[in-house]
Protein backbone atom coordinates (compact mmCIF):
# COMPACT_ATOMS: atom_id res chain seq x y z
CA UNK A 1 0.00 0.00 0.00
CA UNK A 2 1.03 3.39 -1.03
CA UNK A 3 2.21 6.02 1.43
CA UNK A 4 -0.21 8.74 2.58
CA UNK A 5 0.13 12.01 3.63
CA UNK A 6 -1.98 14.00 6.51
CA UNK A 7 -1.56 17.14 6.00
CA UNK A 8 -2.86 18.56 9.65
CA UNK A 9 -4.10 22.68 9.71
CA UNK A 10 -6.76 24.15 12.54
CA UNK A 11 -7.41 20.39 12.63
CA UNK A 12 -5.01 19.23 15.83
CA UNK A 13 -6.55 15.48 16.63
CA UNK A 14 -6.83 12.52 16.01
CA UNK A 15 -9.92 11.34 16.53
CA UNK A 16 -12.97 12.31 14.93
CA UNK A 17 -10.77 13.46 11.69
CA UNK A 18 -12.40 12.19 8.02
CA UNK A 19 -8.57 12.92 6.63
CA UNK A 20 -6.70 11.09 9.22
CA UNK A 21 -9.59 8.43 8.91
CA UNK A 22 -9.32 8.42 5.33
CA UNK A 23 -4.74 8.32 5.28
CA UNK A 24 -5.18 5.30 8.10
CA UNK A 25 -7.23 3.12 5.88
CA UNK A 26 -5.20 3.57 2.47
CA UNK A 27 -1.29 3.04 3.68
CA UNK A 28 1.19 4.04 6.11
CA UNK A 29 1.09 7.22 6.87
CA UNK A 30 2.93 10.72 7.64
CA UNK A 31 1.83 13.04 9.24
CA UNK A 32 2.90 16.84 8.31
CA UNK A 33 2.16 20.46 9.94
CA UNK A 34 3.42 23.49 7.39
CA UNK A 35 3.97 26.70 9.20
CA UNK A 36 3.13 29.41 6.00
CA UNK A 37 2.70 33.04 6.97
CA UNK A 38 3.71 33.85 3.48
CA UNK A 39 -0.05 32.76 1.95
CA UNK A 40 -1.75 34.75 4.60
CA UNK A 41 -0.42 37.89 4.26
CA UNK A 42 -1.40 40.53 7.04
CA UNK A 43 -3.59 37.56 8.00
CA UNK A 44 -0.43 35.23 9.84
CA UNK A 45 -1.00 33.41 12.74
CA UNK A 46 -1.26 36.06 15.79
CA UNK A 47 1.11 36.28 18.61
CA UNK A 48 -1.70 34.56 21.03
CA UNK A 49 -2.21 31.99 18.96
CA UNK A 50 1.54 31.11 18.31
CA UNK A 51 1.62 30.72 22.07
CA UNK A 52 -1.40 28.05 21.56
CA UNK A 53 0.10 26.62 18.18
CA UNK A 54 3.29 25.74 20.13
CA UNK A 55 1.96 23.53 22.74
CA UNK A 56 -0.99 21.92 20.62
CA UNK A 57 1.59 21.00 18.02
CA UNK A 58 3.79 19.36 20.96
CA UNK A 59 0.75 17.69 22.25
CA UNK A 60 -0.24 16.35 18.52
CA UNK A 61 3.03 15.54 18.32
CA UNK A 62 3.45 13.32 21.26
CA UNK A 63 0.38 11.63 20.82
CA UNK A 64 1.36 10.45 17.15
CA UNK A 65 4.98 9.04 19.07
CA UNK A 66 2.48 7.51 21.19
CA UNK A 67 1.38 5.38 18.83
CA UNK A 68 4.89 4.98 17.55
CA UNK A 69 4.81 7.67 14.88
CA UNK A 70 5.75 11.64 15.05
CA UNK A 71 4.59 14.68 13.25
CA UNK A 72 6.93 16.36 10.43
CA UNK A 73 7.13 20.02 10.59
CA UNK A 74 8.28 22.24 7.51
CA UNK A 75 7.92 25.92 7.49
CA UNK A 76 7.05 28.13 3.99
CA UNK A 77 3.83 27.39 1.61
CA UNK A 78 2.50 24.26 1.77
CA UNK A 79 2.25 23.03 -2.20
CA UNK A 80 6.06 23.38 -1.98
CA UNK A 81 7.04 21.72 1.33
CA UNK A 82 4.29 19.10 0.77
CA UNK A 83 5.66 18.23 -2.57
CA UNK A 84 8.88 17.78 -0.85
CA UNK A 85 7.76 15.32 1.55
CA UNK A 86 6.00 13.36 -0.97
CA UNK A 87 9.04 13.00 -3.27
CA UNK A 88 10.87 12.30 0.22
CA UNK A 89 8.51 9.56 0.72
CA UNK A 90 7.11 8.64 -2.59
CA UNK A 91 3.11 9.11 -1.07
CA UNK A 92 0.24 8.44 -3.30
CA UNK A 93 -2.18 11.46 -1.87
CA UNK A 94 -2.21 13.99 0.67
CA UNK A 95 -5.40 14.20 3.13
CA UNK A 96 -6.30 17.28 4.61
CA UNK A 97 -9.94 18.91 6.39
CA UNK A 98 -11.61 21.46 4.13
CA UNK A 99 -10.66 25.33 5.49
CA UNK A 100 -12.40 28.19 3.94
CA UNK A 101 -10.82 30.92 4.54
CA UNK A 102 -9.33 32.48 1.35
CA UNK A 103 -5.80 31.78 2.08
CA UNK A 104 -6.55 27.86 3.10
CA UNK A 105 -8.57 27.89 0.13
CA UNK A 106 -5.21 29.93 -1.80
CA UNK A 107 -3.46 26.51 0.23
CA UNK A 108 -5.54 24.01 -1.33
CA UNK A 109 -5.67 25.27 -4.80
CA UNK A 110 -2.06 25.81 -5.04
CA UNK A 111 -1.13 22.20 -3.33
CA UNK A 112 -4.21 20.64 -5.63
CA UNK A 113 -2.30 21.67 -9.03
CA UNK A 114 0.92 19.19 -8.57
CA UNK A 115 -0.22 16.51 -5.97
CA UNK A 116 -3.33 14.16 -5.80
CA UNK A 117 -5.20 16.01 -2.94
CA UNK A 118 -8.34 14.77 -0.94
CA UNK A 119 -10.18 16.94 0.79
CA UNK A 120 -12.72 15.96 3.78
CA UNK A 121 -15.27 17.73 5.52
CA UNK A 122 -15.74 17.75 9.34
CA UNK A 123 -14.50 21.08 10.52
CA UNK A 124 -17.86 22.44 11.06
CA UNK A 125 -20.86 20.83 11.44
CA UNK A 126 -22.22 21.17 8.02
CA UNK A 127 -19.92 22.14 4.74
CA UNK A 128 -20.19 25.93 4.10
CA UNK A 129 -22.37 26.30 1.21
CA UNK A 130 -24.53 23.27 2.00
CA UNK A 131 -27.04 25.13 4.04
CA UNK A 132 -29.19 26.76 1.58
CA UNK A 133 -32.96 28.38 1.45
CA UNK A 134 -35.75 26.71 -0.53
CA UNK A 135 -34.56 28.62 -3.44
CA UNK A 136 -30.62 27.44 -3.11
CA UNK A 137 -29.26 30.60 -2.17
CA UNK A 138 -26.98 31.31 0.97
CA UNK A 139 -28.62 32.57 4.35
CA UNK A 140 -27.96 36.23 5.23
CA UNK A 141 -29.31 36.40 8.68
CA UNK A 142 -28.31 33.88 11.52
CA UNK A 143 -32.29 32.91 12.64
CA UNK A 144 -33.09 31.28 9.56
CA UNK A 145 -29.45 29.81 8.64
CA UNK A 146 -29.97 28.44 12.31
CA UNK A 147 -33.89 27.15 11.78
CA UNK A 148 -32.40 25.32 8.71
CA UNK A 149 -28.55 24.15 10.01
CA UNK A 150 -30.83 22.13 13.17
CA UNK A 151 -33.14 20.72 10.82
CA UNK A 152 -30.11 18.61 9.53
CA UNK A 153 -28.63 17.54 12.95
CA UNK A 154 -27.30 16.23 14.60
CA UNK A 155 -24.08 15.21 13.03
CA UNK A 156 -22.86 12.10 11.65
CA UNK A 157 -21.47 10.29 15.11
CA UNK A 158 -18.05 10.87 16.46
CA UNK A 159 -15.21 8.05 15.43
CA UNK A 160 -12.42 7.40 17.72
CA UNK A 161 -8.94 7.93 16.67
CA UNK A 162 -7.79 5.22 13.55
CA UNK A 163 -5.08 2.61 14.13
CA UNK A 164 -1.83 3.92 12.48
CA UNK A 165 0.42 2.71 10.40
CA UNK A 166 3.56 5.15 9.67
CA UNK A 167 5.56 5.17 6.74
CA UNK A 168 9.35 6.70 7.19
CA UNK A 169 9.27 10.62 7.94
CA UNK A 170 11.17 12.95 5.27
CA UNK A 171 13.58 15.14 8.01
CA UNK A 172 11.52 18.13 9.69
CA UNK A 173 12.20 21.12 11.71
CA UNK A 174 12.18 21.51 15.62
CA UNK A 175 9.24 23.16 16.96
CA UNK A 176 11.34 25.10 19.47
CA UNK A 177 13.15 26.28 16.37
CA UNK A 178 9.77 28.49 15.08
CA UNK A 179 10.45 30.43 17.99
CA UNK A 180 6.19 30.49 18.38
CA UNK A 181 6.52 31.47 22.05
CA UNK A 182 6.02 35.28 23.14
CA UNK A 183 9.23 36.84 24.54
CA UNK A 184 7.61 40.28 25.57
CA UNK A 185 8.12 40.19 29.04
CA UNK A 186 4.75 41.89 30.75
CA UNK A 187 2.23 39.37 28.43
CA UNK A 188 0.50 36.06 28.40
CA UNK A 189 1.26 35.85 31.73
CA UNK A 190 -2.00 34.18 32.36
CA UNK A 191 -1.85 31.81 29.63
CA UNK A 192 -1.35 28.90 31.85
CA UNK A 193 -4.90 28.58 32.72
CA UNK A 194 -5.33 26.30 29.27
CA UNK A 195 -4.40 22.88 28.30
CA UNK A 196 -3.81 22.97 24.65
CA UNK A 197 -4.39 20.07 22.53
CA UNK A 198 -6.86 16.87 22.41
CA UNK A 199 -6.61 15.83 25.75
CA UNK A 200 -6.84 19.43 26.99
CA UNK A 201 -10.24 20.06 25.07
CA UNK A 202 -11.85 16.54 26.25
CA UNK A 203 -11.02 17.75 29.29
CA UNK A 204 -12.52 21.39 28.98
CA UNK A 205 -15.41 19.52 27.93
CA UNK A 206 -15.97 17.93 30.54
CA UNK A 207 -15.57 20.27 32.80
CA UNK A 208 -18.44 22.15 30.78
CA UNK A 209 -20.52 19.42 31.01
CA UNK A 210 -21.03 19.50 34.42
CA UNK A 211 -22.59 23.00 34.65
CA UNK A 212 -24.50 22.94 30.71
CA UNK A 213 -27.58 23.73 32.50
CA UNK A 214 -26.62 26.74 33.95
CA UNK A 215 -25.34 28.07 30.69
CA UNK A 216 -28.68 29.74 29.21
CA UNK A 217 -28.59 32.21 32.37
CA UNK A 218 -25.23 32.49 32.95
CA UNK A 219 -24.09 33.01 29.75
CA UNK A 220 -23.69 36.54 29.95
CA UNK A 221 -22.56 36.72 33.39
CA UNK A 222 -19.01 37.75 33.65
CA UNK A 223 -17.82 37.05 37.02
CA UNK A 224 -19.60 33.77 37.13
CA UNK A 225 -17.34 32.12 34.35
CA UNK A 226 -20.49 29.40 33.04
CA UNK A 227 -19.27 29.73 29.39
CA UNK A 228 -17.30 26.85 27.88
CA UNK A 229 -13.75 28.08 26.85
CA UNK A 230 -13.71 25.71 24.36
CA UNK A 231 -13.40 28.17 21.60
CA UNK A 232 -9.88 28.02 21.10
CA UNK A 233 -10.01 24.19 21.19
CA UNK A 234 -12.79 24.60 19.00
CA UNK A 235 -10.45 27.16 16.51
CA UNK A 236 -7.52 24.99 16.57
CA UNK A 237 -9.06 22.03 15.86
CA UNK A 238 -8.56 20.06 18.74
CA UNK A 239 -12.16 18.61 19.46
CA UNK A 240 -14.77 18.38 16.47
CA UNK A 241 -18.17 20.41 16.95
CA UNK A 242 -19.87 16.90 16.47
CA UNK A 243 -18.19 15.67 19.30
CA UNK A 244 -19.26 18.83 21.10
CA UNK A 245 -22.52 18.30 19.86
CA UNK A 246 -23.09 14.80 20.97
CA UNK A 247 -21.74 15.18 24.05
CA UNK A 248 -23.92 17.67 25.21
CA UNK A 249 -27.29 17.49 23.13
CA UNK A 250 -29.16 15.42 25.22
CA UNK A 251 -28.10 17.63 28.61
CA UNK A 252 -30.55 19.71 29.95
CA UNK A 253 -30.32 23.14 28.98
CA UNK A 254 -27.92 22.84 25.79
CA UNK A 255 -30.15 24.05 23.16
CA UNK A 256 -28.74 27.96 23.80
CA UNK A 257 -25.36 26.81 23.71
CA UNK A 258 -25.27 24.54 20.62
CA UNK A 259 -27.09 27.33 19.02
CA UNK A 260 -23.86 29.45 19.41
CA UNK A 261 -21.85 27.04 17.98
CA UNK A 262 -24.34 27.12 14.76
CA UNK A 263 -23.09 31.00 15.23
CA UNK A 264 -19.64 29.37 14.19
CA UNK A 265 -20.91 27.74 11.29
CA UNK A 266 -22.78 30.65 9.97
CA UNK A 267 -19.31 32.80 10.20
CA UNK A 268 -17.44 30.67 8.49
CA UNK A 269 -20.26 30.29 5.39
CA UNK A 270 -20.30 34.45 5.34
CA UNK A 271 -16.69 34.11 5.13
CA UNK A 272 -17.05 31.63 2.14
CA UNK A 273 -19.48 33.97 0.45
CA UNK A 274 -17.39 37.02 1.45
CA UNK A 275 -13.78 36.42 1.51
CA UNK A 276 -12.77 39.80 2.02
CA UNK A 277 -15.20 39.92 5.81
CA UNK A 278 -12.60 40.62 7.80
CA UNK A 279 -11.54 43.80 5.69
CA UNK A 280 -14.78 45.26 3.55
CA UNK A 281 -18.07 46.48 5.88
CA UNK A 282 -21.03 44.13 4.40
CA UNK A 283 -23.01 47.05 3.93
CA UNK A 284 -21.41 49.26 1.57
CA UNK A 285 -22.54 53.45 3.18
CA UNK A 286 -19.75 52.50 6.08
CA UNK A 287 -17.11 53.15 3.86
CA UNK A 288 -17.83 56.52 4.06
CA UNK A 289 -18.35 56.37 7.84
CA UNK A 290 -15.78 58.64 9.78
CA UNK A 291 -13.62 57.38 11.78
CA UNK A 292 -11.45 59.50 14.30
CA UNK A 293 -7.64 58.78 13.92
CA UNK A 294 -6.90 59.12 18.04
CA UNK A 295 -3.44 56.91 18.81
CA UNK A 296 -4.00 57.77 22.39
CA UNK A 297 -7.79 57.02 23.01
CA UNK A 298 -6.34 53.53 21.30
CA UNK A 299 -4.09 53.14 23.78
CA UNK A 300 -5.97 53.44 26.20
CA UNK A 301 -8.13 51.25 25.10
CA UNK A 302 -5.38 48.51 24.31
CA UNK A 303 -3.68 48.77 27.57
CA UNK A 304 -7.18 48.66 29.83
CA UNK A 305 -6.58 52.23 31.01
CA UNK A 306 -10.30 54.05 29.51
CA UNK A 307 -11.75 54.55 33.14
CA UNK A 308 -14.70 52.62 32.47
CA UNK A 309 -13.50 49.44 34.71
CA UNK A 310 -15.68 47.46 32.63
CA UNK A 311 -13.54 47.79 29.42
CA UNK A 312 -10.78 47.65 31.36
CA UNK A 313 -11.43 44.36 32.87
CA UNK A 314 -12.23 43.07 29.44
CA UNK A 315 -8.63 44.37 27.77
CA UNK A 316 -6.47 43.38 30.64
CA UNK A 317 -7.98 39.58 30.46
CA UNK A 318 -7.34 39.42 27.11
CA UNK A 319 -3.68 40.72 27.50
CA UNK A 320 -3.34 38.14 30.25
CA UNK A 321 -4.88 35.48 29.16
CA UNK A 322 -5.48 35.81 25.51
CA UNK A 323 -9.20 35.24 25.59
CA UNK A 324 -12.13 37.22 26.78
CA UNK A 325 -15.82 37.15 28.35
CA UNK A 326 -18.81 36.88 25.19
CA UNK A 327 -20.53 39.87 26.90
CA UNK A 328 -17.42 41.99 27.19
CA UNK A 329 -16.12 41.16 23.89
CA UNK A 330 -19.40 43.27 22.84
CA UNK A 331 -19.33 45.88 25.38
CA UNK A 332 -14.70 46.02 24.90
CA UNK A 333 -15.90 46.70 20.90
CA UNK A 334 -18.84 48.75 21.39
CA UNK A 335 -16.85 51.30 23.50
CA UNK A 336 -14.26 51.06 20.63
CA UNK A 337 -15.97 51.79 17.54
CA UNK A 338 -18.98 54.27 18.86
CA UNK A 339 -17.64 55.67 22.05
CA UNK A 340 -14.00 56.39 20.68
CA UNK A 341 -15.23 55.88 16.59
CA UNK A 342 -12.29 54.11 15.90
CA UNK A 343 -12.47 51.87 12.78
CA UNK A 344 -13.52 48.76 13.62
CA UNK A 345 -10.96 46.93 11.78
CA UNK A 346 -8.39 48.61 14.13
CA UNK A 347 -10.18 46.48 16.81
CA UNK A 348 -10.22 43.51 14.96
CA UNK A 349 -6.72 43.56 14.55
CA UNK A 350 -5.82 43.90 18.08
CA UNK A 351 -8.00 41.13 19.11
CA UNK A 352 -6.46 38.91 15.94
CA UNK A 353 -2.93 39.39 17.73
CA UNK A 354 -4.09 39.28 20.91
CA UNK A 355 -6.65 36.07 21.09
CA UNK A 356 -6.27 32.45 21.27
CA UNK A 357 -9.11 31.61 19.84
CA UNK A 358 -8.89 34.24 17.09
CA UNK A 359 -10.52 33.51 14.38
CA UNK A 360 -11.00 34.78 10.76
CA UNK A 361 -14.53 34.31 10.28
CA UNK A 362 -15.94 34.50 14.04
CA UNK A 363 -13.33 37.66 15.05
CA UNK A 364 -14.87 39.72 11.73
CA UNK A 365 -18.41 38.59 11.84
CA UNK A 366 -19.07 39.87 14.96
CA UNK A 367 -16.96 43.23 14.72
CA UNK A 368 -19.03 43.71 11.94
CA UNK A 369 -22.00 42.83 14.16
CA UNK A 370 -21.14 45.55 16.76
CA UNK A 371 -19.84 48.30 14.07
CA UNK A 372 -23.43 47.88 12.52
CA UNK A 373 -21.83 47.19 8.99
CA UNK A 374 -22.14 43.89 8.68
CA UNK A 375 -25.27 41.58 6.89
CA UNK A 376 -26.69 40.17 10.24
CA UNK A 377 -25.94 43.28 12.69
CA UNK A 378 -26.44 44.96 16.15
CA UNK A 379 -28.55 48.23 15.07
CA UNK A 380 -26.50 50.98 14.60
CA UNK A 381 -27.68 53.16 17.57
CA UNK A 382 -27.27 50.26 19.98
CA UNK A 383 -24.51 51.89 21.54
CA UNK A 384 -23.79 49.71 24.66
CA UNK A 385 -23.95 52.04 27.86
CA UNK A 386 -20.84 50.30 29.38
CA UNK A 387 -21.84 51.65 33.29
CA UNK A 388 -25.30 50.14 32.56
CA UNK A 389 -24.27 46.76 31.09
CA UNK A 390 -21.78 46.03 33.77
CA UNK A 391 -24.32 46.77 36.78
CA UNK A 392 -26.71 44.81 34.51
CA UNK A 393 -24.70 41.68 34.05
CA UNK A 394 -23.21 41.91 37.81
CA UNK A 395 -19.64 42.13 36.78
CA UNK A 396 -18.06 43.47 40.08
CA UNK A 397 -16.34 40.36 40.87
CA UNK A 398 -15.00 40.36 37.20
CA UNK A 399 -13.60 43.95 37.73
CA UNK A 400 -12.12 43.21 40.83
CA UNK A 401 -10.36 39.66 39.30
CA UNK A 402 -8.51 42.06 36.53
CA UNK A 403 -8.54 45.37 37.81
CA UNK A 404 -6.92 44.74 41.06
CA UNK A 405 -6.47 48.61 42.21
CA UNK A 406 -10.21 48.63 42.26
CA UNK A 407 -10.82 45.79 44.55
CA UNK A 408 -11.83 47.59 47.60
CA UNK A 409 -14.59 49.32 46.40
CA UNK A 410 -18.13 48.02 47.24
CA UNK A 411 -20.25 46.83 44.68
CA UNK A 412 -22.37 50.14 44.14
CA UNK A 413 -19.10 52.02 43.58
CA UNK A 414 -17.22 50.27 41.56
CA UNK A 415 -18.83 50.64 37.91
CA UNK A 416 -18.25 53.66 37.96
CA UNK A 417 -15.76 55.22 40.31
CA UNK A 418 -16.00 58.69 39.22
CA UNK A 419 -19.62 58.79 40.94
CA UNK A 420 -18.51 58.19 44.11
CA UNK A 421 -17.93 59.54 46.82
CA UNK A 422 -14.46 61.12 48.16
CA UNK A 423 -14.54 59.23 51.10
CA UNK A 424 -15.63 55.89 49.52
CA UNK A 425 -12.77 56.51 47.55
CA UNK A 426 -10.21 57.07 49.83
CA UNK A 427 -11.22 54.16 51.99
CA UNK A 428 -10.44 51.89 49.04
CA UNK A 429 -7.49 53.56 48.40
CA UNK A 430 -8.41 54.77 45.05
CA UNK A 431 -7.19 57.91 43.69
CA UNK A 432 -8.85 58.74 40.62
CA UNK A 433 -6.42 60.05 37.91
CA UNK A 434 -3.77 58.35 40.14
CA UNK A 435 -4.01 55.06 40.69
CA UNK A 436 -6.87 54.41 38.60
CA UNK A 437 -7.71 56.84 35.36
CA UNK A 438 -10.54 59.31 35.08
CA UNK A 439 -13.24 58.26 31.79
CA UNK A 440 -11.29 59.02 28.71
CA UNK A 441 -14.97 60.29 27.04
CA UNK A 442 -18.22 60.74 29.05
CA UNK A 443 -20.74 58.46 28.21
CA UNK A 444 -23.32 60.88 27.16
CA UNK A 445 -21.45 63.02 25.04
CA UNK A 446 -19.66 59.81 23.32
CA UNK A 447 -23.29 58.65 22.44
CA UNK A 448 -24.20 61.91 20.76
CA UNK A 449 -21.08 62.00 18.53
CA UNK A 450 -21.63 58.39 17.59
CA UNK A 451 -25.68 58.95 17.15
CA UNK A 452 -24.25 61.90 14.69
CA UNK A 453 -21.28 60.12 13.32
CA UNK A 454 -23.91 57.24 12.04
CA UNK A 455 -26.51 60.42 10.51
CA UNK A 456 -23.76 61.35 8.43
CA UNK A 457 -24.02 57.62 6.10
CA UNK A 458 -27.95 57.33 6.63
CA UNK A 459 -27.55 53.45 6.40
CA UNK A 460 -30.76 51.50 5.38
CA UNK A 461 -29.45 48.94 2.73
CA UNK A 462 -29.39 45.96 3.32
CA UNK A 463 -26.53 44.31 0.66
C1 LIG B 1 -15.93 41.60 18.94
C2 LIG B 1 -15.95 40.09 19.05
C3 LIG B 1 -14.90 39.32 18.55
C4 LIG B 1 -14.92 37.92 18.64
N1 LIG B 1 -13.87 37.21 18.15
C5 LIG B 1 -13.90 35.84 18.20
C6 LIG B 1 -12.82 35.07 17.68
O1 LIG B 1 -11.84 35.59 17.15
N2 LIG B 1 -12.89 33.71 17.83
C7 LIG B 1 -13.96 33.09 18.39
O2 LIG B 1 -13.98 31.86 18.48
N3 LIG B 1 -15.01 33.81 18.86
C8 LIG B 1 -15.01 35.16 18.78
N4 LIG B 1 -16.07 35.87 19.29
C9 LIG B 1 -17.28 35.14 19.72
C10 LIG B 1 -17.35 34.79 21.20
O3 LIG B 1 -17.06 35.91 22.00
C11 LIG B 1 -16.40 33.65 21.58
O4 LIG B 1 -16.57 32.56 20.71
C12 LIG B 1 -16.68 33.17 23.00
O5 LIG B 1 -16.56 34.23 23.91
C13 LIG B 1 -15.70 32.07 23.34
O6 LIG B 1 -15.86 31.65 24.66
P1 LIG B 1 -16.53 30.25 24.99
O7 LIG B 1 -15.87 29.16 24.23
O8 LIG B 1 -16.57 30.14 26.49
O9 LIG B 1 -17.98 30.48 24.42
P2 LIG B 1 -19.36 29.67 24.62
O10 LIG B 1 -20.38 30.67 25.03
O11 LIG B 1 -19.12 28.50 25.51
O12 LIG B 1 -19.71 29.24 23.16
C14 LIG B 1 -19.37 27.98 22.59
C15 LIG B 1 -18.72 28.13 21.26
O13 LIG B 1 -19.61 28.69 20.31
C16 LIG B 1 -18.90 29.55 19.42
N5 LIG B 1 -19.42 30.91 19.59
C17 LIG B 1 -19.98 31.43 20.69
N6 LIG B 1 -20.39 32.69 20.46
C18 LIG B 1 -20.06 32.96 19.18
C19 LIG B 1 -20.22 34.09 18.35
N7 LIG B 1 -20.82 35.21 18.77
N8 LIG B 1 -19.76 34.03 17.08
C20 LIG B 1 -19.16 32.91 16.61
N9 LIG B 1 -18.99 31.80 17.36
C21 LIG B 1 -19.43 31.83 18.63
C22 LIG B 1 -17.43 29.48 19.82
O14 LIG B 1 -16.79 28.51 19.02
C23 LIG B 1 -17.51 29.04 21.27
O15 LIG B 1 -16.38 28.35 21.70
C24 LIG B 1 -16.05 37.27 19.23
C25 LIG B 1 -17.09 38.05 19.74
C26 LIG B 1 -17.05 39.44 19.66
C27 LIG B 1 -18.19 40.24 20.21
Amino acid sequence: MATQIIWFRNDLRLADHAAVAAAAAAGPVVAVYVLDDDTPGEWRIGAAQRWWLHYSLAALAADLEAMGGGLVLRRGRPATALADVAAATHAEAIHTLHHYEPWTKAQEAAVGETLDLRCHDGAYLAPPGSVTTGSGGSYRIFTPFWVALSARMPPAKPVPAPMIRFAAPPPGDDLDDWQLLPTKPDWAGGFDVWTPGEVGAHAALEVFAAHVGRYDTGRNLPSEGLTSRLSPHLHHGEISPAQVWHALAKAKGADSYLREIGWRDFAITTVDRVPELGDDAGRPAFKRFPFRDAPADLEAWQRGRTGYPIVDAGMRQLWRMGWMHNRVRMIVASFLTKHLLIDWRVGERWFWDCLVDADYGNNSLNWQWVMGSGTDSSPFNRIFAPVGQSEKFAAAGYIREWVPELTKLPDAAIHAPWQADAGVLATAGVDLGTTYPMPIVDHAAARTRALAAYATIKDTTTP
